[in-house]
């Protein structure tokens, strides 16, 4: 049945208008491997290299044979995909595999427990959860503490034991009485007045400029992008972003940052006044090689420093491995190259195995609070389904001792050399290219001062990437973006089967591209 309303847009029209502007809104009818078939004019169905690869979610290329010879045989064996609240030994499975891996590759022995989710997002806030479910509670230890010291000192006050010196009144800016325990009762006023007003402030979170974190209610205000983030600030706790190549910059965040709890104590005949550090950051958030933010690694120095800052304020390290994990990088944890010792890591796209929807958060058992398993859920969730598919793919990345990595990294490398070739011939055209292994980004020169006026307008609208991505499609049969965060860096996340033929396809059509640009081609860019 085709409704009247089906022929009308319903559907994210004004996306599909922006697309249309640059000759992306194609329709593609199969997928396989690094290809997608789009129909053209006439209806026939045309091959399109794949580089975009799901927004990374196709580690193993689309519908890989194995990962769909596991679904089919799950829904002929009837497998349950919905049994909540029983017992889930497939997701146990799963949760054993990551822990094998990140023992073997995080420097850890430590058990790493799983909360599984539905998309990245959702497993970003998972991990935002439970660290404020543990900052909340470090808190209220803090705050009993404070309270039952100043039960005792009132006591003293009270027995006469001892009293509060002028030198507390004058720090808490209180007159002071001729009677102590007026003074006490002041001081203890102002003491609880300014706890009160602290303990009002929400927490806040650390991140790396050009992080990318998810776009709901909460995860957006850990995605730098000040167009995806300002319009949602009053909704969710902010974070403070740390350049990423200042390193030193995160100590004196925290420095900057740093708030206290007043409490109120007895030594000897005298009441003190003492600070206790309050725990203000909720979790510092980093992706081990930025992805939307436009391909950018970070260094070894940069994670040391957010370690040892982290370990400082013992405030949890979360690394989010959503695009960068499962093997693109060339290890399993893009974290794992660069001495990242998180304690949760968030995973989601190539976990499904590009067909089903999963995520899972994992946090270190000494941070583990199990009695958020109590208060957070989702229906869907750890489903027989996706959990099992994804047992699937995570023994396709281990086989063969990690072939699956080694391949990554080598057809990485193969890659990235015949981009490389691109920008040697045509340096003025393309700034640079960067990235680890699969996960790799060519960024182009600024065009705003372009002679051509097609390619300035669209370069200070924020669309040569876009027009690039267009030109690619229909010049060159390569299906590629820029990243959202960084419109002049296209972004390239195939599957490990990517052969040399393809990698030939990519680096001819961006030559293409620099053909064109070099010769202002305005008209040509844009199909015109
Ligand atoms: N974190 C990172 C590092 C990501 O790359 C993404 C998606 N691009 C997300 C979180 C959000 O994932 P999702 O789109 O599945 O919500």
């Amino acid at each position: 049945m085709t409704s009247s309303a089906a022929q009308q847009d319903l559907a994210e029209p004004h996306l599909r208008q922006v697309l249309a502007g640059v000759g992306l809104d194609v329709e593609y009818v199969r997928a396989e491997g690094n290809t997608l078939h789009r129909l053209d004019e006439n209806g026939r169905s045309v091959p399109v290299l794949d580089m975009m690869g799901g927004f990374g979610s196709l580690i193993l290329g689309h519908h890989h044979p194995r990962i769909v010879a596991r679904a089919k045989e799950l829904l002929d064996a009837r497998v349950p995909v919905h049994a909540q609240f029983s017992r889930h030994p497939y997701a146990n499975e799963v949760a054993a595999v990551l822990n094998d891996i990140v023992h073997r590759e995080l420097g850890t022995t430590e058990p790493y427990h799983a909360i599984f989710a539905n998309s990245g997002a959702e497993a970003v806030e998972a991990a935002v959860k439970h660290a404020e479910f543990d900052r909340v509670q470090k808190v209220s230890a803090l705050e009993a503490e404070i309270v039952a010291h100043l039960e005792r000192t009132w006591e003293a006050v009270r027995g006469g034991t001892a009293r509060v010196p002028g030198d507390v009144l004058a720090a808490l800016e209180v007159d002071a009485p001729a009677d102590p325990l007026a003074g006490f009762d002041r001081a203890a006023a102002e003491v609880q007045a300014r706890n009160a007003a602290e303990l009002a402030r929400p927490p806040l979170f650390l991140t790396p400029e050009g992080s990318f974190h998810g776009k709901l209610v909460g995860s957006v205000q850990l995605t730098h992008n000040e167009s995806f983030r300002v319009p949602f600030r009053s909704l969710a706790a902010q974070s403070r972003f740390v350049p990423l190549d200042d390193p030193g910059a995160i100590v004196k965040i925290a420095e900057r940052e740093r708030r206290h709890l007043l409490d109120l104590t007895v030594t000897g005949d005298r009441v003190v006044l003492t600070e206790r550090p309050l725990p203000v950051f909720c979790a510092f958030v980093l992706e081990p090689i930025q992805g939307e933010g436009g391909i950018h690694p970070l260094t070894a120095e940069f994670v040391r420093e957010a370690r040892r800052v982290c370990d400082a304020l013992g405030c949890p390290l979360v690394a989010d491995e959503i695009q960068s994990g499962m093997g693109r990088s060339g290890a399993f944890f893009a974290g794992s190259l660069i001495g990242l010792r998180p304690d949760y890591v968030t995973l989601a796209k190539s976990l499904g195995g590009g067909i089903a929807k999963t995520a899972v958060t994992l946090i270190r058992a000494s941070r583990y609070r199990p009695e958020f398993e109590l208060l957070h859920s989702s229906t869907f969730a750890k489903d027989g389904f996706s959990t099992q598919l994804a047992l699937t793919v995570l023994q396709l990345l281990e086989a063969d001792d990690g072939a699956v990595y080694r391949r990554a990294a080598e057809r990485g490398a193969r890659l990235r050399a015949a981009l490389e070739a691109v920008r040697t011939e045509y340096p003025e055209i393309v700034r640079e290219v960067r990235g680890t292994g699969l996960m790799l980004g060519l960024e182009f020169h600024d065009q705003s001062a372009a002679t051509s006026a097609e390619i300035r307008e669209l370069a200070t609208a924020g669309f040569l990437g876009y027009a690039v991505a267009g030109y690619l499609l229909r010049e060159h049969r390569v299906r590629i973006f820029p990243t959202g965060s960084a419109v002049n860096t296209l972004r390239l996340e195939p599957s490990v089967d990517l052969t040399d033929a393809e990698i030939d396809q990519v680096a001819e059509g961006f030559r293409g591209v620099c053909r064109v640009l070099h010769a202002q081609d305005g008209r040509r860019l844009v199909g015109a």
